[in-house]
């Protein structure tokens, strides 16, 4: 019996060809440098920091080159499906990914090159089998587990390579009649590669970020597809990049030990193979000061959600994710200040070897600094926003006060060097709760310095209050705070305070904190003269009263 008689009792449904595929998805018209990538998640649960750091660097290589960028769906790995196709799209929308093709919800997607879910895609992988078997290049196996077990005593007995390869792969010695036999008998078959790969002799993958590494060759007979007829992860990768005309496989550093065999794959198909570009895992130093895996299970800042639910801008999250991509682009970043991350190249070469180190303060420190850069406008309409879906509260004193706090969030913004005090839209309120009086209200913990008591504070603040000029400009308002100094027996000058600090109570920074703390309960605000400003004599007087 022929391979192809064999092919036809195994694929009897299969109508097409590899060549009308490849008219059905012709080459893109695209440039000869442009990226083709691909984000091709099993749906197995949310999409955390990992996987985020690929899609970022997948989509920027695609981005930067006018290429495509397009999302597919790996259901046939037999892994857990919890995760629906709306959420992986919703998740990538809320860090401003956008894809070029794809699945885009649960029953549609866009693009020429789809199904872009593989459990779509049986009759394509039905027609690619096909012709291996016609081919000489696959078989169909009968073994069953006891079989496989057997093998492997034998091997381990012998101290040999475990595996179904070689004399080992019972299978492929059957005669085409007895598999057509077994096979009309209705045994349950598995579909293998006949690997012509020699162990000892050497295969190069030229990856991106790794460079040049050896492997043995391939010469596993791997199962290609299960008995249920599903495709195993490497016969559809090989099929789908293919057909989907990817130029660069980007994935986790896991697959780089599979890459033979998805080498002699493409060569058995006469394919180009893609660029590979195997990525380190995401790390981090945890609290024992331990490097490990950052995990979804024990790290609360690899869930994407962490950072909505925190209110940390997408964009900080994304200039971060570039730092540690590549090392170069905080040196980039800072020597063209102002200028948009798509305007610097990504480049795999430049992507760690050891697996990103993935270091949180350091993320609110670019967020803090963002942030500080954004108009008080902004930061008001992020804020709201954020505090629509998390801090009803808030959000309603927002909404009421909505100029007042535009002006809160201006205090110290608008100069050379703005303040930097939020990391994330949600520890604002816990700055600035001070300036609302429907929140200063209650239980109010004063945090005095120097000066705790209670009849010198109550002496300072009438002093005070009989100069305060809510229309004095900044050296006035000071001045008068010198004087308060002068009458109570503080030192106005701090030179002088400092050669003599004997003779004098305090300084006038003393004074300074006591108004500061009565008016907010903090010794560490923003500029006090602005706050007051904003407070207003009245509100004044109303908080040194209600001390
Ligand atoms: N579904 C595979 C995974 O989640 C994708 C690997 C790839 O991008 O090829 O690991």
């Amino acid at each position: 019996m022929t391979n192809k008689e064999l092919a036809n009792i195994m694929y009897p449904s299969v109508t097409k060809t590899i060549s009308d595929y490849e008219t059905i998805y012709p080459e893109r018209n695209i440039d000869d440098k442009a990226v083709v990538s691909r984000f091709a998640p099993s749906p197995t649960g949310f999409v955390h920091m990992g996987s985020l750091l690929t899609v970022f660097v997948t989509n920027k290589a695609a981005k930067d080159t006018n290429g495509i960028f397009y999302l597919r769906i790996e259901d046939t790995d037999g892994k857990r499906t919890v995760e629906s196709i709306d959420g992986i799209v919703k998740d990538l929308k809320s860090f401003n990914i956008e894809i070029d093709e794809g699945a885009i919800s649960d029953n549609d997607e866009v693009g020429n090159y789809g199904p872009y879910v593989q459990s779509k895609r049986i009759d394509i992988y039905n027609t690619f089998a096909k012709w291996l078997v016609e081919n000489d290049y696959a078989y169909p196996c009968f073994c069953s587990e006891e079989d496989i077990n057997e093998i492997r005593k034998v091997q381990e007995s012998k101290k040999d390579r475990i595996g179904y390869y070689g004399k080992y792969a019972k299978c492929r010695f059957l005669s085409n009649e007895e598999r057509a036999e077994r096979i009309k008998n209705g045994e349950k078959f598995v579909l293998r590669l006949k690997s012509t790969g020699d162990f000892n002799n050497k295969v190069v993958i030229n990856d991106l970020v790794r460079g040049n590494i050896e492997y043995p060759e391939n010469d596993i007979d791997h199962i290609l597809i299960k008995s249920d007829g599903v495709p195993v992860y490497h016969f559809a990768h090989v099929v789908d990049d293919h057909l989907m005309r990817t130029t660069h496989v980007t994935r986790g550093e896991e697959w780089l030990p599979s890459t033979p065999l998805h080498i002699e794959l493409f060569k058995k198909f006469g394919f180009k193979v893609p660029k590979y570009c195997h990525l380190g895992l995401v790390m981090k130093v945890d609290e024992e000061g331990v490097r490990r895996k950052l995990s979804k299970r024990k790290d609360p800042e690899a869930a994407v959600s962490y950072y909505h639910e925190k209110g940390i801008p997408v964009e900080a999250v994304k200039l971060y994710l570039m730092t540690i991509a590549n090392s170069n682009f905080e040196g980039w970043m800072d020597s063209n200040p102002g200028k948009s991350i798509d305007e610097f190249k990504f480049d795999f070469k430049k992507m760690s070897k050891s697996g990103s180190l993935f270091d949180i303060e350091k993320l609110l420190n670019i967020s803090r600094n963002y942030i500080s850069r954004l108009t008080a406008k902004e930061v008001y309409e992020n804020t709201l926003k954020w505090a629509n879906e998390f801090d009803k509260e808030f959000y309603d004193l927002l909404t009421k006060y909505k100029d007042y706090s535009i002006n809160i969030f201006n205090i110290e913004r608008e100069q050379k060097k703005p303040r930097k005090d939020y990391e994330a839209y949600s520890s604002i309120k816990s700055q600035v709760w001070y300036m609302y009086d429907e929140l200063f209200n209650d239980n109010l913990e004063y945090d005095f310095d120097k000066i705790n008591n209670s009849e010198e504070i109550k002496n300072i603040l009438n002093e005070y209050i009989k100069l305060y000029d809510e229309n004095d400009d900044k050296d006035t308002w000071f001045n008068k705070i010198k004087e308060v100094a002068d009458t109570l027996g503080y030192a106005s000058d701090m030179k002088a305070y400092k050669e003599n600090p004997d003779n004098y109570k305090g300084n006038v920074a003393d004074i300074a904190t006591v108004v500061r703390v009565v008016l907010t309960t903090s010794r560490v605000t923003p500029d006090l003269y602005a706050i007051m400003k904003l407070l207003g004599k009245d509100r004044i007087i109303n908080r040194f009263n209600k001390f």
